[in-house]
C-alpha cells in the first residue's frame, strides 16, 4: 500500500503538529481512523491516538493536557453521530477554537453540514478517506494563520449552503401518513406463499468454529474497501492502475491468514435460532414454543414470546409501489397462516484486540490494521456460511439451493438477513431484542456497548426471513406520527426514540 510504505523519508524531526484521534463513545470500529493515523503519521503529523469507545470527557481532556492542534472523531454506526454532535456542543460551550475533523462509514459532508458544523463555531470538516485527511490538517495547521482561517471559513460557507439546500429540499419532500403507508403495504398472496417450519425451533451455537472452513465464503470487495482501494475483486487484481497494490495487499492478507490460522489468533463463535411468529401489522409476535419429547417441536401462539417492532417506508410512491416495512413478508396473524422468523449473531473478532496489541507493541501497524480487516471479513464469511446452513439444513426451506461463489456473494438467493441499523431495519435497539431472544452474549461472547454496537467490532447480527419475495429495501424518512406510534410500541418516551431514529427523521426534532 503505497501511503504506509512511504514511511518517514528519515532525518526530519520537526513535527508537522499534533493531532488527536478517538473513536467516539459506543463505538467500537476503528479500521478507517488507524489508516487515516498512520497516513498522516508517515506524512509527520504527531498521532495521539486515544482507540475506540472514548468518552467525550477523555478526548477534550487530552486535547488540552497535550495541546493537540486538531481533534479527528471516527465512528461507524448512527449513534456515534449523535455522540459527536454532544463533543461539538461541548467544544463550543468550553470555548474551544481547535479545528475538529469527522470521518468514518456514517459520516458525511452532509450530516457534518446539518448536524454538527452549526454546533461549534470552530472549523468542522468532514475528511471523506484518509488520502483527504494530509491535505486538510496540512491547510489547517501547516500554513500561516491567514490561509488557516481562509481554508475553515471556505469551509463553514460550503456548509452553510449545503445547509440551506438540505433545508428546501426537505420541505419539498412529502411524506405520507403512517395510516396510509399502512394502507400501502407489501400484500403477498398469503394462500399461495410456501411456508416451511424449521428443522427446530429455539437455538443453536457454534463454539470454536475452524475458521479455515470460512475462507471459501469470504467476500473479498469490501476487503479492498477497507484498504480505501476502489474496484472488484477479483477483477481489482489485474487493473492497470491499482491492481499491482491489490495484489500485494492480497498476497499479505493471505499470509496473515496462515498465521491467523495456525496461530489461532481468532476465534469465531455463532448463535442461529428459529421462531413462530405472525406479524401484527408493523410489529412481529414471537410465539412461546418446546420441545416435547414425544411430539417434537410444539408451538403456543396463544401467548407472544416477545415483539420485534419494525418501521414502515413513508415516502410518497408510484400508485404501484408499496411502502415496505419487513413484517410484511411475515404471515399476519389473521391470514390463517404459521409463519416463523429466524435470528443470527456471529462473531469471527473473539482474540482479535490481543493480537493487535501484539503487532502494536511491535511497531507493526500494518499487520495490527491488516487483523482487524481480516477478522471483519472472516464475521461476515461467517454470516454467509451460516445462512447458507440455514437455507439447506437448519430451516430447509431451500434444501436444494446451489450457488456458485458470485452468486452467493451477489446475494442472489431466496430470502434475506436484515442486520438491525440497516437501511431496512435501522433502530439499533432491537438489537438489545434480538440478543435477548437468542441469548447472546451467553452463547456468543459478544457484548453491546450504550449504542448498542457489537464487542468485539468483527461481529454481524440479524433477522432471517424465509419468504420469497423478501427484499432489501431503506425505510429513508419517516414522519412525526410514526415516531409517535413507534415511540408508544416500544415503552419509549418521544425525546429518547427521537435521538436513536436522528438521522432518519423527516421533520426537525422538538
Ligand atoms: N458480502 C458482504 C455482506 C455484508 S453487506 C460482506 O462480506 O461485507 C450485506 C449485508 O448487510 C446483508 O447481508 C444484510 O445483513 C445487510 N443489509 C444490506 N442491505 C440492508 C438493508 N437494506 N437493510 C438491512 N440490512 C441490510
Amino acid at each position: 500500500v503505497p501511503f504506509i510504505e512511504k514511511e518517514n523519508k528519515g532525518g526530519v524531526s520537526k513535527k508537522a503538529g499534533k493531532i488527536l484521534l478517538a473513536t467516539v463513545k459506543g463505538d467500537v470500529h476503528d479500521i478507517g481512523k488507524n489508516i487515516v493515523g498512520v497516513v498522516l503519521s508517515c506524512n509527520n503529523f504527531q498521532i495521539i491516538d486515544l482507540g475506540v469507545m472514548t468518552p467525550m470527557e477523555k478526548i477534550l481532556k487530552t486535547a488540552e493536557d497535550e495541546k493537540v492542534d486538531i481533534i479527528g472523531l471516527s465512528g461507524l454506526i448512527t449513534p456515534s453521530l449523535e455522540e459527536m454532535t454532544y463533543v461539538a456542543k461541548e467544544m463550543e460551550r468550553r470555548k474551544l477554537s481547535l479545528p475538529l475533523l469527522i470521518g468514518g462509514a456514517t459520516t458525511s459532508r452532509i450530516h457534518t453540514a446539518v448536524r454538527i458544523d452549526p454546533c461549534y463555531q470552530g472549523p468542522v470538516i468532514h475528511v471523506l478517506d484518509a488520502s483527504r485527511s494530509v491535505p486538510v490538517a496540512s491547510s489547517l495547521i501547516s500554513g500561516t494563520v491567514e490561509t488557516a482561517r481562509e481554508f475553515s471559513e471556505k469551509t463553514k460557507a460550503e456548509y452553510r449552503k449545503l445547509r440551506e439546500e438540505h433545508l428546501q429540499r426537505q420541505q419539498v419532500k412529502t411524506l405520507i401518513s403512517l395510516d396510509e403507508a399502512r394502507n400501502r403495504k407489501y400484500s403477498s398472496n398469503w394462500g399461495e406463499i410456501p411456508i416451511k417450519k424449521p428443522e427446530f425451533l429455539g437455538t443453536k451455537s457454534f463454539r470454536d468454529f475452524p475458521i479455515e472452513d470460512l475462507i471459501p465464503f469470504i467476500d473479498w470487495t469490501p476487503f479492498f474497501i477497507a484498504w480505501e482501494m476502489k474496484g472488484k475483486y477479483p477483477s481489482i487484481l489485474d487493473d492497470p492502475g491499482p491492481g499491482k497494490e491489490a495484489q500485494k495487499l492480497f498476497n499479505d492478507a493471505k499470509k496473515l491468514i496462515d498465521t491467523i490460522i495456525s496461530r489461532k489468533l481468532l476465534r469465531a463463535n455463532a448463535v442461529i435460532g428459529f421462531y413462530p411468529a405472525n406479524s401484527d401489522m408493523d410489529d412481529i409476535e414471537v410465539y412461546h414454543y418446546h420441545n416435547s419429547a414425544v411430539n417434537g417441536y410444539e408451538e403456543d401462539r396463544s401467548k407472544a414470546l416477545l415483539h420485534l417492532h419494525h418501521l414502515r417506508q413513508q415516502n410518497k410512491k408510484a400508485p404501484d409501489q408499496p411502502n415496505f416495512c419487513l413484517s410484511d413478508f411475515i404471515a399476519p396473524k389473521d391470514s390463517g397462516r404459521e409463519d416463523y422468523i429466524g435470528a443470527f449473531v456471529v462473531t469471527a473478532g473473539l482474540g482479535a484486540e490481543e493480537a493487535v496489541k501484539q503487532f502494536e507493541n511491535d511497531h507493526d501497524d500494518y499487520s495490527a490494521i491488516m487483523l482487524k480487516a481480516l477478522a471483519d471479513r472472516f464475521a461476515e464469511a461467517f454470516a454467509e456460511y451460516l445462512h447458507l446452513q440455514v437455507r439447506k439444513k437448519y430451516w430447509a426451506y431451500n434444501p436444494s439451493e446451489n450457488l456458485a461463489y458470485e452468486e452467493l456473494i451477489r446475494e442472489g438467493y431466496s430470502g434475506i438477513r436484515p442486520a438491525p441499523g440497516y437501511p431496512a431495519c435501522p433502530d439499533h435497539q432491537e438489537k438489545a431484542i434480538l440478543f435477548q431472544l437468542l441469548d447472546a452474549e451467553k452463547n456468543t461472547g459478544i457484548t453491546l456497548t450504550e449504542s448498542l454496537a457489537m464487542h468485539p467490532a468483527a461481529s454481524v447480527s440479524g433477522w432471517y426471513f424465509a419468504h420469497p419475495e423478501s427484499k432489501y429495501f431503506g425505510i429513508n424518512k419517516i414522519a412525526r406520527d410514526q415516531v409517535e406510534d413507534y415511540a408508544k410500541r416500544i415503552g419509549q418516551n418521544l425525546v429518547d426514540t427521537e435521538r436513536w431514529l436522528a438521522t432518519i427523521l423527516g421533520y426537525e426534532r422538538t
